[in-house]
């Protein structure tokens, strides 16, 4: 099999643009968690770039969904983040739609990543999100995010509560840190892996 190069990004366009140009062309896999979760920053680390995903700072990039286009090879989907305090009722059920019509729609999605913070667990609209992807048949699995901010303690109670929660049973789980990258290596083998 070809070998991937994460750091070749070909094209950054949203989901309008992507729609129009290149409904369907490569198979996608995309990351999807709470604001502030750490997933612009996750990407950034796998793609080994400071800013291609922009943080949920900037507003008017949350309520958007964007695809990176990698080495030819595939694509990452950055949905907009979820659970944002806030955000008004209308823009929040603008991001349900908007998170609708893609899941619903990408016959190329592969696999949904959810990101889910380390120091909090599973909220409850992460567990709206997961039963929206049970409903439509997506496979998803888990990257814990910010594990370095965990003492080692923490982090072997982590492995073990998520060895005792129903909710992971047979998902795939890796454990992430966008600054120390741990992770990382592992989360490429696992695409890679959904990819072929
Ligand atoms: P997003 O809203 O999910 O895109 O989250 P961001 O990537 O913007 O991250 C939110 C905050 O968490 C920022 O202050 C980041 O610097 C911080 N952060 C993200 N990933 C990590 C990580 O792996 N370790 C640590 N210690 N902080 C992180």
């Amino acid at each position: 099999m070809k070998k991937i190069n994460f750091s070749t990004i070909e094209s950054v366009v949203t989901f309008d643009e992507q729609k129009k140009n290149n409904p369907f062309n490569l198979p996608e896999i995309c990351f999807a968690g709470r604001s502030n979760v750490g997933k612009s920053s996750l990407i950034n680390s796998l793609l080994n770039k400071k800013k291609i995903a922009k943080t949920s700072n900037s507003p008017g990039r949350t309520q958007k969904i964007f695809f990176y286009t990698i080495d030819k090879a595939f694509i990452i989907v950055d949905l907009p983040g979820y659970g944002f305090a806030n955000l008004s009722k209308k823009k929040k059920n603008s991001i349900s739609n908007l998170l609708f019509d893609y899941l619903t729609k990408r016959i190329e999605l592969k696999n949904a990543f959810l990101l889910v913070d380390s120091r909090h667990g599973l909220k409850p609209n992460d567990l709206d999100f997961l039963k929206m992807l049970e409903n439509y048949d997506i496979e998803y699995s888990f990257l814990f995010t910010k594990i370095d901010k965990l003492t080692s303690s923490k982090k072997k109670q982590l492995k073990v509560d998520i060895e005792n929660n129903n909710f992971f049973l047979k998902k795939k789980i890796i454990l992430t840190s966008a600054n120390t990258k741990e992770g990382i290596k592992d989360l490429k083998s696992e695409i890679i892996n959904l990819i072929a």
